[in-house]
């Protein structure tokens, strides 16, 4: 057997377990759930091996409006820190609420930036969700080094020991970050259009941080239909500006964006609003980067 193979095999008992429930603590590391795959993903980076880190979405599954087992709601309970992000599942909400876990890192302070119309936002849908903001906050690599800095904090209160390991963990993070949307910025400044047309409205953060407008064909909910005006809205948008692309992404079905694309006689391009992780060989970062590179076809950038 070699080396790769032992390892696929020492690590298969362990995302499987991991898939549906927190791994029993065998170690002394802390055991943290975190609620779906970006902040899972700082979690893993700023912690390494002092922490254990299991997801409530399963892995590529779609975090909006996720629903818990009860087995997942137990875990709540026991885990030593829950990462989540109120507004955003409200199952996850509610569990939080009635489970009061010992420690919890809130990101919800992070999504700030309130929806518009453009986004396809219904304001007078009443479906008991806090949809007034945008919840897509770590497309925005200012914003989710934030976050990588206050997880650091936050993991330092609960496991002093590890603390200066957690900020060193977090600084590379955001060195990462900083350079990432020093990237963005150079690269989208000088484009040909200022809008995107993309499934569904999770781009807001990096629309308002590098000056473009998304378009969205079916609102802040993946799975909501889009209604027919809003329809006829993007197709009429595309041909005034001359658009030559439609995105869609990974975890919501293409159809809407192929057959509007089919008709138009334009193209179709993966924008990730990294929801979740598809390919488990890419991280944050690869997909960032990929975002970058279809953003620059997309606008038309020099
Ligand atoms: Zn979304």
């Amino acid at each position: 057997m070699n080396a790769k193979r032992i390892l696929a095999a020492a690590l298969a008992p362990t995302l499987l377990l991991a898939a549906c429930s927190t791994p029993e603590q065998e170690d002394d590391t802390l055991n943290v759930l975190a609620s779906f795959y970006p902040l899972e993903y700082l979690v893993q980076e700023i912690g390494q091996d002092r922490v254990t880190v299991s997801s409530l979405t399963p892995q590529g599954g779609e975090p909006h409006d996720l629903e818990l087992a009860p087995a997942q709601t137990k875990d709540i309970s026991g885990a030593d820190l829950v990462v989540y992000q109120s507004g955003f599942q409200s199952a996850v909400d509610k569990a939080v609420e009635a489970r009061t876990p010992e420690h919890v890192f809130d990101a919800g302070v992070y999504a700030t930036l309130a929806l518009t119309e453009d986004d396809g936002h219904d304001h007078s849908a009443d479906d008991g969700h806090d949809h007034e903001t945008d919840p897509h906050f770590w497309l925005d690599p200012k914003l989710y080094a934030q976050a990588a800095q206050d997880l650091a904090g936050e993991l330092s209160e609960v496991d002093p020991e590890g603390a200066e390991q957690y900020q060193a963990n977090a600084q590379s993070i955001v060195d990462k970050l900083t350079v990432l949307d020093q990237q963005y910025s150079t690269e989208l400044a000088t484009c040909q259009h200022d809008t995107v047309v993309v499934t569904h409205a999770a781009f807001g953060y990096l629309a308002h941080e590098y000056n473009f407008n998304q378009l969205a064909i079916s609102g802040i909910d993946p799975e909501a239909e889009p209604s027919p005006a809003q329809i006829r809205n993007v197709r009429s948008q595309v041909e005034e500006l001359g658009l030559k692309t439609i995105f869609f992404e990974t975890l919501v079905s293409p159809k809407v964006a192929e057959t509007l694309a089919a008709d138009l006689g334009i193209d179709t391009g993966l924008l990730d609003p990294i929801e979740g992780l598809v390919n488990t060989e890419e991280t944050y970062f690869s997909i960032m980067e990929n975002n970058l590179t279809q953003l620059k076809t997309g606008l038309g950038c020099a």
